[in-house]
């Protein structure tokens, strides 16, 4: 074995207990906020899995995924630190698992043969508003202006989101997970509009 492919070999194990780590964390954060707080969280986490599904449907309307498939993913090389934790918050808030990544591929660890390997309303925010070149030339225009109203309200929601709920939670998963592991700051931190915590 090289150098470099052992040096690979160890990061892909580090980041594999670091999403363990994560998912685990993220899970007792939630499980532990007050039920007011997530009373409040999780229809607009709902909220964002739809608007996520709704996007992903219009651009497949131009054969997006068809076209996805044939490309194998060339946007997605640095898949890696595209979810961010309110990305996996969908998942964590209805008691479901994340889609695994697996770190063996050189590509993005969500992709599989057939493309993406996590649902619309659970895959990222940044591939979710990635519209490439091939999609938007076969969308009318009418279309490409709903998409950019549709990825506005998503990106409003998550602001909102965040401003309520931590703002570590818009960031890459795992660029902040070390940051997170390093100081212990939890990422779910909810505040009222005053700026008082819901008593945590
Ligand atoms: S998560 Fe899915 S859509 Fe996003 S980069 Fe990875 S394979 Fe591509």
């Amino acid at each position: 074995m090289t150098h470099s492919v052992k040096i690979q070999q160890q990061k892909n194990e580090s980041d594999a207990a670091l999403w363990d780590r994560g998912v685990a964390r993220l899970g007792a954060e939630f499980s532990a906020l007050p039920p007011v707080a997530r009373a409040e969280l999780v229809p607009l986490l709902a909220e964002m899995g739809r608007l996520k599904e709704e996007i992903v449907l219009l651009s497949d309307g131009a054969d997006g995924s068809a076209l996805c498939t044939v490309c194998n993913g060339a946007c997605c090389r640095v898949g890696r630190y595209h979810p961010t934790f309110l990305d996996l918050l969908v998942c964590v808030a209805v008691a479901e698992s994340p889609v695994e990544p697996d770190f063996a591929t050189a590509a993005c660890p969500f992709l599989g043969s057939s493309g993406c390997r996590i649902v619309p309303s659970r895959r990222p925010f940044t591939c979710v508003i990635f519209i490439c070149q091939l999609i938007a030339e076969r969308l009318p225009e009418e279309e490409l202006t709903r998409l950019a109203r549709m990825e506005e309200e998503l990106r409003h929601l998550r602001r909102r989101i965040a401003a309520r709920f931590g703002g570590r939670l818009a960031e890459s998963f795992f660029l902040e997970m070390e940051r997170s592991d390093r100081d212990g700051v939890p990422v779910l931190t909810p505040t009222t509009d005053g700026g008082s915590n819901y008593g945590n």
